[in-house]
């Protein structure tokens, strides 16, 4: 990869991104390695093609049968090779490779952590908030996360099936006029082919009170060669398009991916970036600082870090608030403010997200607000009440 337009200034941060390459797969043409098409027909997505390419611990091996009756494994052989395969904690690894805890609720966790079926007017689309709807488009993903918070419903082998009804969804969405924003979702939206996807789009866009379409996507990151030329001058016949990935460890920030972000971006298209805090993974302020750099550089905008939902079999890769909040304390401040995304809890039952993170207001009345800066040093702003008075009311 690395391809430099002839003619084009040479990237001095390219080497900041090395390329993944064929890896394992060295013996398969480029046409073929290139082609998603070839990526999804050759995913790691049994035991037996999982075994052959690494060796696993008893635990993920009993997760890997476990995984066909809840959430199937399935992994992208680009994705794979992110692996470190000689490290049995490597993070890449954690987020992909079903492991025996799965099995293992715990009393709290729920099979839809965050009431999403209860709000479904039409299925398949989630009206939670007054002005907006998550639209889940299929149930299938180029690769499987194991702590998705809709694995009751994704990868087709789960307790429930997804049944979007595409066309009421679309007449609910033209009936509300309240709609204003549109976020597609699943599953990945992205393993469409660009005429499906296009179909919805265009349905969408031409209803006039849609403001605000976005896709939610992890392809960019499991399957970079999706993000084809083609796809992208299809997407930006549809603007205002925004997009929302989801990356979680620095290690998946690749010149593959770099560059399906840049042509991204060169659509047009503002990407946010969604991370999930992960045991093993992300739960330490170094990398998570690392991996927001390293999105700011590939023109991606921070834009939440979810504490992991109550999700069936997550127990193993959850960390704790106050953990997620003394991260979010080690950004903010230290490090640029395009850098710091907002940490939420979506809450438990259906109330949304909500925010969450350090305190940075001490004190605050009538009179003033008491503020400590990320060094700690406190602070005094005056309450507008007090600013407003007229001048002779003021003490002085
Ligand atoms: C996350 C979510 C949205 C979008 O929320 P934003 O904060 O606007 O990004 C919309 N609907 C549902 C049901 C969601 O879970």
């Amino acid at each position: 990869m690395n391809r430099e337009e002839p003619g084009a200034r040479p990237d001095p941060l390219n080497r900041r991104f090395p390329a993944v390459g064929k890896g394992l797969w060295g013996h398969v043409a480029d046409s073929d390695w290139n082609d998603w098409h070839w990526q999804l027909r050759h995913r790691i997505a049994s035991l037996e093609s999982l075994e052959t390419v690494l060796k696993l611990t008893p635990e993920e091996r009993e997760g890997v049968v476990w995984s066909g009756r809840h959430l199937a494994l399935a992994i992208t052989p680009y994705f794979f090779n992110l692996i470190d395969r000689e490290d049995p904690d490597c993070p890449i690894r954690r987020q992909v490779v079903p492991r025996v805890e799965e099995t293992i609720p715990a009393a709290w966790e729920m099979i839809d952590p965050c009431g999403e079926d209860e709000h479904m007017p039409v299925p398949g689309l989630v009206h939670r908030y007054p002005d907006r709807v998550l639209f889940l488009v299929t149930d299938r993903c180029a690769t499987y996360c194991r702590y998705c918070t809709r694995s009751r419903v994704v990868s087709g082998v789960g307790e429930l099936h997804l049944h979007t009804e595409f066309d009421r969804a679309i007449e609910y969405v033209r009936q509300h006029t309240e709609v204003r924003d549109v976020l597609l979702s699943g599953g990945d939206p992205l393993l469409f082919t660009d005429e499906k996807l296009e179909h919805i789009l265009a349905q969408l866009r031409a209803i006039p009170h849609v403001e605000f379409l976005r896709i939610g996507t992890r392809i960019p990151v499991f399957l970079p060669q999706r993000i084809t030329p083609e796809l992208c001058a299809m997407l930006k016949k549809y603007h205002p398009l925004w997009m929302s990935i989801h990356m979680n460890h620095p290690r998946e920030a690749t010149a593959e991916v770099r560059e399906a972000c840049g042509r991204l971006a060169d659509a047009g298209i503002p990407l946010g970036n969604q991370s999930v805090l992960l045991r093993g993974v992300n739960d330490a302020a170094p990398v998570m600082k690392e991996l927001m750099h390293r999105l700011l550089m590939m023109r991606v905008r921070p834009y939440y870090i979810y504490q992991c939902d109550l999700v069936k079999g997550t127990h193993h890769l959850r960390i704790s608030v106050r953990r997620g909040i003394e991260i979010m304390e080690a950004l903010r401040g230290h490090t640029t403010g395009y850098a710091v995304p907002q940490y939420v809890i979506d809450a438990p039952g259906g109330g949304g997200k909500v925010p969450i993170g350090p305190q940075y207001v001490l004190a605050h009345d009538k009179q003033r607000v008491i503020l400590r800066n990320y060094e700690g040093q406190v602070f005094e702003y005056p309450e507008t009440d007090v600013c407003l008075a007229p001048a002779h009311e003021r003490a002085g």
